[in-house]
């Protein structure tokens, strides 16, 4: 199969690609070959559970390898044993059972979620303790339209969906394809991208998937970093700003259709107690004062002042989140930065980190007229969409 160039974006910037992208799989006519639509799966991690789970759902076998194979069953209970895995109370003998459902539309239930067909149960020790992890192995344009349905809300037009898709595929194959040797290609939170399982599907996430089936965005024929982002306040930020890497197709660009969102703006007080114990480690003491020093081309946070009673330090916009919450400061496009005796107070836009597409912009640019190709070469520019199959 040959790779079919289906829209090429006309903002090209010209330069080297960027190193962390030189690392992704090159997008290339052989690669297609080499990947046949039916066999594009992805591996997510659905869970980790340090004693015991329960797996129930539709009639299902349980694997240790190919062909062996236990009873059927509709409920199994596996559990961290002294040696190993255990499998309703009895020693597998092995480190992973599969368990699979024998109907196509079969479901499996796992800690509220539902999941198609498949469960892997791996017993592994991370981090000096063993624990079960569960993976579930799934086809790659239903996995599309699951994260189109966790990461965004419901009622959005369908122009919006078809973008996320476009950018949560992208995503995904590059993710798998950086972490092929690992027994999971992705986690299903916000680490890498929100899955939900069968429950959150819904109709026009499945049109949004099935109607650029195949669709990726491509740079210089390999794939991009799809990142992508709740909403940005006005204005993307760069990949150079954001991850400290030039990535071309992410130079930060002009959105200024998200004001819908519930944290276009927002306002965040910390009280000093709060402070003092988030930047004690930073600081050997309590905070004397801070103050914003320097700001990126988009007027994000990149640099603040710390000043402590013994030492100081600064740190970047990021920092300030990290340490004071992601949910506290919602983004590094602050406004107002306002250090007192009682504390800080923050006010901003958006949230997220900025890069890529914004959410948010996307059904607000869908809303206006826009179609998917336009809203990806708004929040990529120069990326080419190349259909895989
Ligand atoms: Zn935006």
């Amino acid at each position: 199969m040959v790779a079919v160039v289906v829209g090429f974006l006309l903002l090209a910037a010209s330069g080297p690609a960027p190193a962390e992208a030189a690392a992704a799989v090159p997008v290339s006519a052989e690669t297609a070959a080499a990947v046949p639509p039916s066999d594009e799966t992805v591996r997510i991690a659905v869970g980790r559970f340090p004693s015991a789970v329960t797996i129930e759902g539709a009639p299902f076998v349980v694997r240790r390898g190919a062909d062996d194979t236990t009873v059927a069953l509709r409920k199994v209970r596996l559990a961290v044993g002294k040696k190993g895995l255990m499998v309703d109370g009895q020693p597998w003998g092995a480190d992973v059972a599969t368990i699979e459902t024998r109907a196509d539309d079969g479901a499996l239930l796992l800690a509220g979620h539902r999941y198609r067909r498949v469960l892997e149960v791996r017993y592994q020790v991370f981090d000096k303790k063993p624990e079960l992890l569960v993976v579930h192995p799934l086809d790659l344009e239903t996995y599309v339209a699951g994260i189109v349905s966790a990461e965004l809300p419901r009622g959005w037009p369908l122009a919006a969906y078809q973008a996320q898709a476009v950018a949560a595929r992208t995503f995904a194959m590059a993710a798998k394809y950086r972490r092929l040797e690992l027994p999971y290609h992705m986690e299903a939170s916000v680490i890498d991208q929100v899955y939900g399982g069968i429950d959150r599907e819904h109709a026009l996430a499945i049109e949004a998937a099935a109607s650029t089936r195949g669709v990726v965005l491509t740079w210089q024929r390999r794939l991009v970093n799809a990142y992508f982002h709740a909403a940005c306040g006005g204005v993307t930020e760069s990949a150079l700003e954001g991850w400290g890497s030039a990535m071309d197709y992410l130079p930060g660009s002009s959105c200024e259709r998200c004001s819908d969102a519930a944290r276009y703006r927002w306002r965040t007080r910390v009280a000093r107690k709060t402070i003092d114990k988030a930047f004690a480690r930073v600081l050997g003491g309590p905070v004397k004062s801070m103050k914003i020093v320097e700001r990126t081309a988009t007027g994000r946070t990149r640099r603040i002042r710390l000043e402590g009673h013994k030492r100081a330090t600064t740190i970047s916009g990021s920092d300030l989140r990290r340490l004071l919450g992601w949910s506290v400061v919602w983004s590094t496009m602050i406004d107002k930065f306002e250090w007192s005796a009682a504390g800080l107070v923050v006010e901003g836009r958006g949230s997220g980190h900025g890069v890529g597409l914004c959410q948010w912009g996307a059904r607000g640019w869908a809303e206006a007229g826009a179609s998917w190709q336009e809203i990806l070469a708004r929040y990529y520019p120069g990326a080419a969409l190349v259909r895989l199959f």
